[in-house]
């Protein structure tokens, strides 16, 4: 009988993707995918480690299973966590056999082998690598986005970020293996790509070709059967107009981009190392703001850094006003290990911090119900996800996607063309907006079908 496995990732969408492509390995190597740790031989958990409650995850998973529950299981800990506690996992959880960080995906197989083949500890944990992880199999999760890494690693050193230490090195694929990729994916009936990276943008053509990364968008976009490509995230130090004049040249670019500011205060963004002032970053937005068609802007935010003051956050206040972000991530700053800004004193009570960060989103909030608000009347093409559980005024509620990556709820009238189905494309007519999402009813037929075929587990009500 077929081994089985089981995997559970925690973070960020790249830990997803680096999950699909391990279940693509083991898939390809016999194993069998279960959906419960009951049911499992192998136990994966792909961690997270970017902020402490993140990595903390894991060991309480952990914890449920080192008794009985885990008897006759091989468990395993990759990504982040692995990387940040290394062999140490080993004698906080003895019943874990399998220690591996991402830089060592690319040796997957033969670690794997050796866990096989008896061996009651496997570890690889080495970051010295200039390899990326490329699999010719990949588990897909996702059936209507399909993931492309592009580059991995970070060189870039934030005071308070774990990535480089996690990660690695940066390193890009070649452009010939991503567009390799893409055709693949169109050919397999993906309309929709999201390029991947911690910063996307830093992306060095490895191969003779030397494309840049404005240029690889612009290669990717011409992909027969490519409808949206979508990258994320952009670092704002490495981000340039050719990328804005890509997205002009080439609708199947999306109207979105995820240009993380951190702070809005230049003071704050040097000792966090950022590498770039309030007034460069906003000189970007003003790059983005001058396209021909209108791009949504989000942003990833920290608050209570080390050391910020109430008029430095006062700052970051007035951005969200002055840069109008469609959405944001935010976060209490969490220190973590071997960060530069350890050394910094960390003085901001964290009820401080706690208040900030309602503060900040409250202000977002309302921020987003304006902006959404312009979306009212105007129609919006939509990529069908599928079936929400809600129903509308006793209508079935379809859940879709903007091309700014914004859920839009919509119910179909009667006689307009067949009952939607996920994957294909819709024009839906704006009726009400709220903070988080809108909503609205169909005004068209299909407009692209999918030839994909997604198989019954994934067409799960929403
Ligand atoms: N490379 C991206 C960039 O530079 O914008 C960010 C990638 S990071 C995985 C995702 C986000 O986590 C960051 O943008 C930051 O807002 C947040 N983050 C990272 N370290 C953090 C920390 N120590 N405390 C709180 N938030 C943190
Ligand atoms: Fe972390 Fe900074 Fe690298 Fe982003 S750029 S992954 S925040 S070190």
């Amino acid at each position: 009988m077929a081994r089985t496995f089981y995997i559970e990732t925690f973070g960020c969408q790249m830990n997803v993707h680096d999950s699909e492509k391990i279940a693509g390995l083991l898939l390809s190597s016999g194993y069998r995918q279960v959906d419960n740790v009951e049911e499992a031989d192998l136990v994966l958990y792909n961690t997270c480690s970017i902020r402490e409650k993140a990595a903390q995850k894991v060991f309480s998973r952990l914890s449920q299973f080192r008794k009985e529950r885990g008897a006759g299981k091989l468990f395993g800990v990759l990504g982040c966590v692995a990387q940040q506690e290394g062999e140490q996992i080993f004698e906080a959880a003895p019943h874990v056999s399998l220690v591996v960080g991402s830089a060592s995906y690319s040796r997957f197989s033969e670690l794997l082998a050796q866990l096989e083949s008896g061996q009651r500890r496997v570890a690889g944990l080495s970051l010295d690598t200039e390899e990326t992880f490329e699999t010719e199999f990949t588990r897909r999760d996702n059936p209507f986005r399909a993931y492309i890494t592009i580059i991995e690693g970070c060189d870039k050193h934030c005071a308070y970020c774990v990535v480089p230490f996690t990660r690695g090195p940066e390193r890009s694929r070649t452009s010939q293996s991503v567009l390799q990729e893409s055709r693949r994916l169109a050919d397999a009936g993906y309309t929709e790509i999201q390029l991947l990276g911690q910063n996307v943008n830093s992306y060095r053509d490895p191969s003779s070709a030397a494309v840049s990364f404005a240029q690889l968008l612009a290669k990717i976009a011409e992909v027969p059967g490519i409808r949206r490509v979508r990258f994320t995230t952009s670092h704002p130090r490495d981000f340039t107009p050719e990328i804005v004049d890509a997205i002009d040249s080439h609708p199947v670019l999306c109207n979105h981009i995820h240009l993380p500011v951190q702070s809005g205060s230049t003071e704050v963004l040097r000792r966090m190392r950022r590498e770039y002032t309030r007034e460069q970053y906003l000189e970007r937005i003003s790059w983005i703001r001058r396209a021909k068609r209108p791009i949504s802007i989000s942003s990833d935010i920290i608050v209570g850094f080390p050391g910020e003051t109430e008029a430095n956050f006062e700052e970051t206040l007035a951005l969200l006003d002055e840069v109008g972000y469609d959405s944001i991530f935010s976060f209490q700053y969490s220190p973590r290990p071997n960060t530069a800004s350890l050394e910094l004193e960390d003085t901001i009570p964290e009820e401080e911090k706690g208040r900030r960060l309602r503060v900040l989103q409250e202000r977002q909030r309302n921020i987003q119900l304006g902006r959404n608000q312009t979306f009212l009347g105007t129609i919006q093409e939509v990529l069908v996800e599928g079936r929400n559980s809600r129903e509308e005024q006793g209508r079935t509620q379809w859940k879709g996607r903007t091309t700014q990556n914004m859920v839009l709820n919509f119910t179909v009238p009667d006689g307009l063309g067949p009952v939607p189905s996920p994957g294909e494309y819709r024009e839906v007519q704006v009726t009400r907006v709220g903070p988080n999402s809108l909503a609205g009813e169909a005004v068209s037929g299909v407009v692209v079908r999918s030839s994909r075929k997604y198989p019954e587990s994934q067409l799960r009500v929403l």
